[in-house]
């Protein structure tokens, strides 16, 4: 077993327990980790789920909790062998800390697929033999393949979510080949929503934001949408009926699919990256009339996500936050339940220390 130190941390002891104050092991960095100062950590809906146990038909919780995948900071510490990374560089994590690299997803750059990936948070720890604990802390000791670089003049509370919402929108994007003159959907205007957004304008997209918030339709213009539908009006569905080809669905609740499904043109795609606790009902006729897919998209692979920071320094792309100390971090939790963010909560972990 490797040797520890004790990092301060905020936790969830059960399912319908608060985030509280804990000290948590981390290891002391083997040659080919990075010790990472964290500087800010974004607040995802599957930080919620998880904390709530929702997913534990898939991936039950371990307690105590340590939730936070959208990991910025600083190298303070580097081990012998690492090459990518020095001490005082910025550094940033998403949602996975290990794999085999062995396999053939590992070859390619995709680890998300793995077999035998390691998440940042509720996987099994192969070095301290515990359970894998997240960015919701002051700090995070990770080998440096798994570790990317922030383009320096990104705002840095802003670039946090990019390793999670950002490579979870980028990824089937580019995969399902949104470019210039393809209309894209995007459901859901919350943290992913609103990076798909972005990404899609980049890209060079039609943009059509579905959103169940009036409220939000003067931003989602802003953010880079063409067009806004307020998707309980039925007029406003029924109009772009068969358009579409491709919508991306980063909703975190129950709804009704089909509805959008219907949206799609011959051959196109609706693809899932939303992960409600409950299956969704599929009506095989909105797939069969029109040759439509339905798919899915988890995260994406380091290659792929360092691509994406990049094409974010380009492109001068963050989300937006709302930046809060982690004493408020319930608060937010409830906020999400509402849809009350905009559009993503990101922790300013210097708060931490007052903890
Ligand atoms: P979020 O910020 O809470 O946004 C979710 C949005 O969904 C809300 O802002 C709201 O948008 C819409 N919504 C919420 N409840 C709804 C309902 N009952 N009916 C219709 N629309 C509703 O969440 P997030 O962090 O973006 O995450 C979204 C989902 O993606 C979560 O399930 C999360 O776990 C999942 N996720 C998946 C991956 C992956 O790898 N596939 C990665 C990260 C997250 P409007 O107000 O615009 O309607
Ligand atoms: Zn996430």
């Amino acid at each position: 077993m490797a040797t520890s130190w004790n990092a301060k941390a905020y936790a969830a002891a059960g399912p319908t327990a608060s985030l509280a104050p804990i000290t948590i092991a981390r290891r002391e960095p083997t040659e080919r980790d990075v010790h990472i100062e964290i500087l800010y950590c974004g607040i995802c809906h599957s930080d919620l789920h998880t904390v709530r146990d929702e997913w534990k038909s898939v991936m039950p919780t371990v307690y105590p909790c340590v939730p936070g995948h959208e990991i910025v900071g600083r190298v303070t510490r580097v081990g012998s062998a690492v090459t990518k990374f020095k001490s005082g560089d910025l550094a940033a994590v998403g949602c996975m800390v290990d794999s085999d690299r062995t396999c053939g997803d590992c070859q390619h750059g995709l680890e998300q697929f793995c077999a035998n990936m390691t998440l940042t948070y509720n996987s099994p720890d192969k070095h301290l033999g515990a359970v894998t604990y997240g960015g919701y802390s002051d700090a995070i000791v990770v080998d440096e393949r798994f570790v990317l670089h922030v383009p320096s003049q990104l705002d840095l509370a802003g670039a946090a979510p990019l390793l999670c919402a950002g490579i979870t929108t980028y990824s089937p994007m580019r995969h399902w080949g949104v470019t210039k003159g393809k209309k894209v959907g995007v459901v859901g205007l919350g943290g992913l929503g609103h990076m798909a957004v972005k990404f899609a304008h980049a890209l060079g997209a039609y943009v059509v934001v579905f959103t169940t918030s009036p409220n939000k339709k003067d931003d989602a213009l802003r953010l880079g949408a063409d067009e806004v539908v307020i998707s309980r009006h039925r007029d406003e569905m029924k109009k772009q009926r068969g358009s579409f080809d491709y919508i991306l669905d980063a909703v975190s609740a129950d709804h009704d699919i089909n509805a959008y499904i219907d949206l799609l043109r011959r051959d196109g795609t609706l693809t899932l990256v939303g992960a409600p606790e409950k299956p969704l009902a599929v009506a095989a006729f909105s797939l069969i009339f029109g040759r439509r897919s339905l798919s899915g998209s988890p995260i994406g692979g380091i290659p792929e996500t360092q691509e994406m920071l990049d094409f974010c320094g380009t492109h001068n792309i963050t989300a937006d936050v709302e930046v809060i100390p982690i004493q408020k971090a319930n608060e937010a939790y409830d906020r999400l339940l509402k849809s009350d963010v905009k559009y993503r909560f990101s922790i300013d972990m210097a708060s931490l220390k007052s903890v």
